[in-house]
């Protein structure tokens, strides 16, 4: 089962990459004695759908899930559903929808696991009602390194619970999920696109869109002087009435190879933002998909290649509330100074609910996320100065999507990420959590 020579695992932004020796257990038993495996460091490993290094584990056991992917039970007239933490967020909602249940949060793409949700206590486009992943978690099946095998959740070994939920896959490696689903009427979204002339009109359109359950913002990054935050907001919410059909299986498109890195030089991303925002807007809201409305990207095989063989960054932070009109200000001056982002910026309002992990990443406030393709030193110095902006407003960088967050930084983001320490497995380890703690491990 084990690959003694090691093998190379890329994340998503396909800058970090690591050699390790990598499993892929077909069964729970199977999981739970590789978990035991004793001479280096080992981590769990989902769909790798996190940018930089949260997910590698250089020179240690990469336990892969994917086949780990069973309903374990489920109670279609309450919606409680237990499942083994490799399924996806596709496979369960292919499942549950046509019955009139949705997964409650969902993060941009649906090809991310149980287990990987839990782990970076992922956040969707409703986070202003409905809070984090975690918060709709009732209970978590945890192998430890020493046998055991231990239930937690919000009651059960709560602090064990938040330690785990955002705990980066650090305090046992995750059997199963049960979580809470969330009735639906129908598969469709009723959908709304509003046109923002500039930041304030991002603030106003966030404020008065409290009662959409679904809310994002796209801004042009390129945009200057007065038009500083033009862009598009997109709000949407459950339609009422309407058929309870899954997603299609097949993306439309696919990238077949690396796309050359002047595809995506800045006349390219201005052009593509010019003509992004010339989108029709406003109107009446229109019925559409939930995958059209929830996972527009997925509908792209690989898109993370047409940044080309250097890969790209993320950069995703949030600010809190009073801080973040100059925050955003400042990181949308940084990136239009200097001309270096991509078709993807995103803005969105996190609400106040409490996220229930101690290393959780949303808190109530403004988040900004932004794919930088990678330019080398140049792309590093931006990310750092960024990081820098959103420190200084007391925010934080989140680290599913980071790969270059400094020690000092993550301590600052993360005050209280001893306890999570403190909770760890000893043989549990990952990239990310050496970098960022000084862990040799
Ligand atoms: C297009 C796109 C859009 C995205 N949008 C959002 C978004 O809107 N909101 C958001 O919050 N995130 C978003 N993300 C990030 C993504 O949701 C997270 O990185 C998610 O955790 C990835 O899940 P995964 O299964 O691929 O896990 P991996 O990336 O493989 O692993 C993530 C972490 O989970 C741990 N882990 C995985 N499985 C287990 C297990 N069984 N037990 C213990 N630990 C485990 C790993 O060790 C690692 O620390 C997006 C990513 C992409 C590519």
């Amino acid at each position: 089962m084990i690959d003694p020579a090691g093998t190379a695992t890329t994340s998503w932004g396909r800058v970090s990459r690591a050699r390790s020796r990598v499993a892929e257990p077909a069964h729970l038993d199977d999981l739970a004695r590789a978990v035991r495996a004793g001479d280096a460091p080992v981590l769990a490993h989902g769909m790798g759908r996190s940018y930089g290094d949260v997910c590698l584990n250089g020179g240690g056991h990469l336990l892969r899930t994917g086949r780990l992917d069973r309903i374990v039970a489920a109670d279609w007239s309450t919606g409680v559903v237990r499942a083994e933490a490799g399924l996806t967020i596709g496979g369960l909602l292919s499942v549950c929808v046509p019955r009139g249940w949705f997964v409650p949060v969902t993060p941009g793409t649906k090809f991310v696991t149980l287990g990987g949700a839990v782990a970076n206590d992922v956040h969707g486009k409703n986070h202003h009602g409905m809070g984090t992943f975690g918060c709709h978690v009732r209970a978590l099946g945890l192998l430890r390194s020493d046998g055991e095998t231990v239930e937690v959740g919000p009651e059960e070994r709560p602090h064990l619970f938040a330690a785990t939920v955002g705990g980066l896959g650090l305090t046992g490696v995750i059997a199963w999920v049960e979580i809470q689903l969330q009735p639906v009427r129908s598969s469709d979204f009723k959908a709304q696109t509003l046109r923002l002339q500039d930041l304030d009109g991002f603030f106003r359109a966030a404020e008065d869109s409290q009662d959409w359950p679904y809310t994002v913002a796209w801004v042009d990054c390129l945009a200057a002087g007065r038009r500083l935050g033009r862009g598009l907001f997109n709000r949407g919410r459950h339609a009422p009435d309407g058929p309870l059909l899954p997603h299609a299986d097949r993306a439309r498109l696919k990238v077949p190879r690396d796309a050359p890195s002047a595809l995506l030089g800045p006349l390219t991303v201005r052009l593509f933002n010019a003509a992004y925002s010339r989108q029709p807007a406003g109107g009446e809201p229109a019925r559409v998909p939930y995958g059209k409305f929830l996972y527009p990207l997925d509908g792209i095989t690989d898109w993370n290649r047409l940044y080309g063989g250097r890969g790209f960054f993320q950069h995703q932070s949030v600010v809190p509330t009073a801080a973040a009109p100059r925050a955003l200000q400042k990181l949308l001056e940084l990136t239009s100074s200097e001309g270096q982002g991509s078709f993807l910026v995103v803005l969105k309002m996190f609400g106040p609910r409490p996220s229930p992990g101690i290393l959780s990443f949303p808190r109530e406030g403004a988040t900004f996320a932004l794919d930088l393709p990678n330019r080398g030193p140049d792309t590093l110095r931006l990310l750092h100065r960024m990081a820098e902006v959103v420190l200084a407003a007391g925010g934080r960088l989140y680290p599913a999507k980071d790969a270059t967050m400094t020690a000092e930084q993550f301590r600052a983001g993360f005050p209280r990420w001893r306890e999570v320490e403190s909770y760890r497995d000893p043989a549990l380890s990952s990239d990310f959590w050496r970098r960022v703690t000084g862990d040799p491990a």
